[in-house]
């Protein structure tokens, strides 16, 4: 979605004199840092044809509901809004890198990535193969959090989500279109496939999962067991049917080789990426509690 000049204003503004300011400024400059490493990508790989689509940094500012990402609508910056105002929640924080994946697939995972994930679920057996071509964009998203930030990615959605069943689904009124984004549970179960794909321990990853059910189990966000729940319809499918969706969209999503980007993959992309601050936020986040 485009944005209007006065949008760029507000953002400058919250980030000189808002309360807020400190975090905005500190989500400014990892999103700063990001933008450098992609940008140094595109140099060292000779991707000439995105560089106008990264003439700026995006541009933080602060957002009542959700993270969520203004396109950029060029000659101006991409806007992402952040919930900062939420108690510093550090599953706010760790929005960041996710909505920086909404940048990237504007301009090179888009299509591409929707054929990929067709083709690797294409085999299966199970209903609603359309559903994870419609949720690719925000899978996207999650895989581009798990290549920067890592395991710290799979605690913040597991953060952001506590307090809320995991496991419905919303559905426009035709009941074939489920909202962008797959449930909250099969969420957190993709990021666990896509790191195991990026090398990320298996200790730590099985370790995550079964933590992870074992907190929806004992608060009961996963309602009903083994089933989503289609919140619009009131029909449940069961979580199986989703579950063995996983590793072939795990798949898709880490081996596919962008033509935009001369064949590289997601994790060539931030695989040497190093930031303070994001690892002041992985460390944050792995020494605490994430469901608190
Ligand atoms: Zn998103």
């Amino acid at each position: 979605m485009g944005h209007a000049p006065v949008s760029i204003f507000q953002a400058l503004v919250q980030q000189l004199a808002h309360p807020y300011k400190v975090p905005l400024r500190m989500s400014q400059a990892l999103a700063g840092d990001m933008y450098a490493h992609f940008l140094q990508f595109l140099e060292q790989n000779d991707i000439t044809s995105l560089k106008p689509d990264y003439a700026h940094p995006p541009l933080i500012r602060l957002h009542g509901g959700g993270a969520v990402t203004w396109l950029k609508d060029l000659p101006v910056p991409t806007i992402i809004a952040m919930p900062l105002d939420k108690g510093h929640r550090f599953g706010g924080y760790t929005a960041l890198p996710h909505e920086f994946g909404h940048d990237l697939s504007g301009t090179f995972s888009g299509a591409q990535l929707v054929e990929q994930i067709k083709t690797q679920i294409g085999s299966l057996d199970i209903q609603h193969k359309a559903w994870w071509q419609m949720w690719a964009e925000e899978c996207f998203a999650d895989s581009i959090g798990m290549a920067i930030i890592r395991e710290a990615e799979i605690f913040s959605l597991a953060n952001l989500f506590t307090g809320y069943y995991t496991n419905i689904i919303f559905t426009d009124e035709s009941g074939q279109r489920p909202d962008e984004h797959p449930n909250r549970h099969l969420r957190v179960l993709l990021a666990i496939e896509v790191g195991r794909i990026l090398g990320i321990p298996n200790a730590i990853l099985n370790q995550t999962r079964q933590e992870w059910t074992a907190f929806g189990n004992a608060k009961n966000t996963i309602y009903p067991p083994d089933q989503v729940y289609d919140e619009f319809s009131q029909m449940s499918y069961p979580m199986s049917e989703f579950i063995a969706g996983l590793v072939p969209v795990a798949t898709a999503l880490v081996d596919t080789g962008y033509n935009q980007l001369h064949g590289k993959k997601v994790g060539d992309i931030f695989a040497d990426f190093t930031s303070s601050l994001a690892t002041q936020m992985t460390d944050s986040i792995t020494e605490k509690a994430w469901m608190l």
